[in-house]
């Protein structure tokens, strides 16, 4: 059972050598981890253990990475860090918008694993406590001001681009340009997606490019979080 005190992740990985060192770079970092290295373990130890993120591998035997996602969604809101190997597994996983929290693509480094993993926790700490204006390096978002800053002046977004970069900051998450369209334009036959590029790129000539991140052969996600702006949090 993980210590007391220390953030509990459970990692579901089937290929043993992954799972190790993952495991070994998160417990380095002060998380209790535990393994499992199936679909169907993946979601039993995540019921049994209630871990505060999960590690989930796409392709895993008994249940498939989707399936195990689907079934811990159901019961948890935990943040999920999805890991797939090709592309083309990014592809599937568009397909059927199975709505984890963040993607990595193999190989990756351990240090962008730590990284992702702190930025997902970070989220999941600042949603629960639902603190104040959102600071991603030096951009300010303050939602009940309708206001964004950049280096402590005021940037002027078109509401477009407001509404587009609220909707990351109030649902975090990885979205598709499909599924942006659908829940900000109203769009449903999938097209224009340039759009949401055309979007995307003006936010980031206004604000930097670190305030949205691509998520190769996926979409696009908020920027990471550093925390809560000076202020913000007061009460
Ligand atoms: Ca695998």
């Amino acid at each position: 059972m993980a210590q007391r005190g220390a953030r509990n992740i459970l990692v579901v990985e089937d290929e043993e050598p992954i799972a190790a060192a993952v495991a070994a770079r998160l417990r380095s970092e002060g998380y209790a981890v535990e393994i499992a290295s199936d679909g169907r373990a993946g979601v039993e130890t995540c019921e049994r253990t209630k871990p505060d993120l999960v590690v989930l591998d796409l392709m895993l035997p008994e249940l498939d990475g989707l399936e195990v996602c689907r079934r811990i969604r159901k019961s948890a809101a935990v943040p999920i860090l999805m890991l797939t190997a090709r592309d083309t597994e990014t592809d599937t996983v568009v397909g059927l918008e199975v709505g984890a929290d963040d993607y990595m693509t193999k190989p990756f480094s351990p240090r962008e694993l730590v990284a992702r993993v702190h930025a997902l926790l970070r989220r999941a700490d600042r949603a629960v406590t639902d603190a104040g204006p959102i600071r991603i390096g030096d951009v300010t978002i303050d939602l009940t001001e309708r206001r964004v800053t950049k280096a402590g002046g005021v940037v002027h977004l078109t509401p477009t681009e407001f509404q587009l970069l609220t909707h990351f900051a109030t649902n975090p998450g990885v979205y598709s340009r499909e599924r942006l369209l659908s829940q900000i334009w109203g769009y449903r036959d999938g097209s224009g997606a340039r759009t949401v590029d055309s979007h995307v790129r003006g936010i980031r000539r206004k604000l930097g490019d670190a305030v949205i991140r691509t998520i190769h052969g996926v979409g696009y996600a908020l920027g990471d979080i550093d925390g809560v702006a000076e202020g913000g949090a007061a009460s």
